[in-house]
């Protein structure tokens, strides 16, 4: 270690983030990320906090009037939907394919209340009929609770039916969407979803650290009835809604000094996607999948989730016999620049995940991480 005053300032390389997140930043994001930091509560910084709520709402196809971003990263947007909605001693039916349903369920217990496993196995999405058995069993159930693009596999689940269920049995729903936002088609108002999170660093390509969240009017009608205070002051969100400009008539008090610069990167990517339009990045998405698919099935490469609810910008594949995970993904970060993600959980050591997410969607990183990934496999 050297002595503190000789260390040099961090310059890290300019990798190529085909992983499942972080994703690659845009370069228009990076450079507003820049710009001089100003108050949290100056005047231009709350116009422009007016517009990023837009632009989250356009992002999730919602008109909630509670929808803001987290000052953390999309884990504490799920701590937030948990902690704010669910009370001790009520029934969550959570829905368990991969990493994040499990994450779900520990903050279930953690706020006190009854989880009830819905579990698929890991690279199938959550069963739809499996859900609707659970709910008929536990009329009591007051939440379902799901991931609807699960990163750990690539498995994209049926987010509109799910929802559907959840009302037709009185439930709020929960949707984790960290991986899903701005990736591929999420309908909030459409499909009924009362509270949902997303992540920055994801198909939003920002910087992570942020987590974009909206609750439906019901869910903010069960936050105001909540018969104990909710466990979390930073996450309370009946004390961040004064900030964001929810309660007191719109009027804005401090509750916590926002990440000024990151706030700025947020604005500028998602005014990036309504730019290209949400049915274009979807399409777009899809398109650079189908041409990494192709390529991969060129090297033999087989993939983890079935075509049916296989998700564009996650793509995992089994690693072939004999071939060493750790020294393939070292010669693409050594030679090429390029990250693709291990396997998580059960998949550890068996998969890669490839990662086309926001401004890593494009033609030249598909065929990079082809021509890399075929001179590995030699
Ligand atoms: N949910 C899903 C589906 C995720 O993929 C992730 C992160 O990869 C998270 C939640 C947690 O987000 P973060 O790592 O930003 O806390």
């Amino acid at each position: 270690m050297l002595p503190v005053a000789q260390i040099s300032a961090f310059n890290p390389p300019r990798r190529i983030l085909m992983g499942p997140g972080p994703s690659d930043v845009y370069p228009e994001v990076l450079a507003a990320q820049a710009r001089p930091t100003i108050g949290h509560l100056d005047p231009l910084f709350v116009s422009m906090m007016d517009e990023l709520k837009q632009l989250i709402q356009y992002a999730f196809q919602t008109k909630n009037e509670m929808t803001l971003a987290v000052s953390a990263p999309g884990s504490a947007g799920m701590e937030t939907c948990f902690v704010n909605l669910v009370e001790p001693g009520e029934k969550v039916i959570v829905c368990r394919n991969g990493v994040f349903g499990e994450r779900m369920r520990q903050n279930v217990e953690r706020v006190g209340a009854i989880a009830v496993v819905v579990d698929n196995e890991w690279g199938e999405p959550v069963s739809v009929p499996a859900v609707e058995a659970a709910l008929q069993a536990n009329p009591d159930a007051k939440f379902l609770a799901f991931v609807h693009a699960e990163t750990s596999t690539g498995a994209l689940s049926d987010a509109k039916s799910l929802c559907a269920l959840a009302q037709q049995y009185g439930c709020l729903s929960i949707v984790d969407a960290v991986t899903s936002l701005g990736g591929v088609e999420l309908l909030v108002d459409e499909w009924g979803i009362d509270a949902i999170y997303s992540g920055s660093q994801k198909c939003l390509s920002c910087v992570p650290g942020l987590s974009p969240v909206s609750f439906s009017a019901k869910a903010v009608e069960k936050l105001k009835n909540r018969k104990t205070p909710v466990q979390s002051w930073f996450l309370d969100q009946t004390l961040v809604m004064g900030y964001w400009g929810n309660a007191n008539g719109g009027k804005r008090s401090y509750h916590h000094t926002a990440p000024v610069n990151a706030l700025y990167a947020l604005h500028e990517s998602l005014r990036l996607l309504a730019n290209e339009g949400l049915e274009n990045a979807w399409a777009r998405h899809q398109a650079m999948h189908l041409s990494l698919r192709a390529g991969l099935e060129q090297l033999g490469l087989k993939f983890v989730v079935d075509e049916a609810y296989r998700l564009p910008q996650l793509n995992a594949v089994y690693i072939p016999q004999g071939i060493d995970d750790a020294a393939v993904r070292k010669q693409l970060l050594e030679v090429y620049n390029l990250e693709i993600g291990a396997g998580l959980g059960a998949l550890a050591g068996k998969a890669w995940r490839i990662g086309l997410m926001g401004f890593g969607a494009r033609a030249e990183n598909v065929a990079l991480c082809l021509k890399a990934l075929e001179s590995a496999l030699k």
